[in-house]
């Protein structure tokens, strides 16, 4: 991590003023040459909770045809798929509730790409607990092989800001907006780290990528930097 955590300042300002702050100051999508590329791989956003609209933005702008996800046959049209934050226990229950959680799950499993944040990637995870590192028995996708700590930065810290040095990132240091993130412990033999922030507990991964599937403990769609989407639309075009 390259600057440091501002979290009086994060906390001082709600979900949304937090949003507000920090699109402006981000630095805008880069452009990108479709025909150095080929045509757009088909991505979409699980639309059942979070910011949907965002995550197209920053895909299309990452060179992706994006579009929401809420039913079986837009699952079965997509060729990755993003999972916004929000609430990983509800989103656990809109998924059973949309019938999308057994789909899902054998997409995932026959290799699909996925970038989870935040309460995607607790989702994506094979278990998670709670702060105090209690087991939370809730539905997972079992995709990535992580145990997540929800919440683990705590009430006192509960949503911050900090400059990160992330692996397989061209560029400047990514400014990234935690909102009661969790973090990644546990990483399986597959599960490679990518940015780490110090903590009361030592450094924890905040950002970890297993194959094709990518996964941020933080909020990626609030700064206007596309660059996370554009790592993660790279590995869709991948081969498996
Ligand atoms: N705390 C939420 C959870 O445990 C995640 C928060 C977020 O996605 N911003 O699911």
């Amino acid at each position: 991590m390259r600057a440091t955590r501002v979290p009086g300042e994060a906390l001082a300002r709600g979900h949304q003023a937090t949003r507000e702050a920090a699109r402006p100051a981000g630095p805008q999508p880069a452009a990108h040459d479709p025909e150095a590329e080929g045509p757009p791989p088909t991505v979409g956003v699980l639309a059942l909770q979070g910011d949907v609209l965002e995550h197209l933005r920053l895909l299309e702008a990452a060179g992706a045809h994006a579009v929401p996800v809420a039913r079986t046959d837009e699952l079965a049209a997509v060729d990755g798929l993003l999972l916004p934050g929000g609430e990983s226990t509800t989103i656990g229950r809109l998924l059973e509730l949309f019938g999308l959680r057994a789909p899902l799950q054998e997409r995932l499993a026959a290799g699909m790409p996925a970038f989870g944040t935040c309460a995607g990637a607790i989702l994506l995870g094979r278990a998670t607990t709670l702060d105090d590192g209690t087991p939370s028995p809730q539905p997972l996708l079992g995709a990535l092989d992580v145990v997540t700590r929800r919440n683990a930065f705590g009430r006192q810290v509960a949503s911050f800001e900090a400059d990160l040095d992330v692996g397989e990132l061209d560029g400047a240091a990514l400014h990234a907006v935690f909102i009661r993130a969790p973090w990644f412990e546990q990483l399986g033999p597959a599960v490679h780290p990518l940015a780490h922030v110090p903590t009361s507990q030592g450094e924890q991964a905040v950002v970890v990528r297993q194959g094709r599937i990518l996964a941020s403990a933080f909020h990626p769609e609030l700064t206007g930097d596309a660059r996370l989407h554009q790592r993660f639309v790279a590995l869709v075009r991948q081969p498996a």
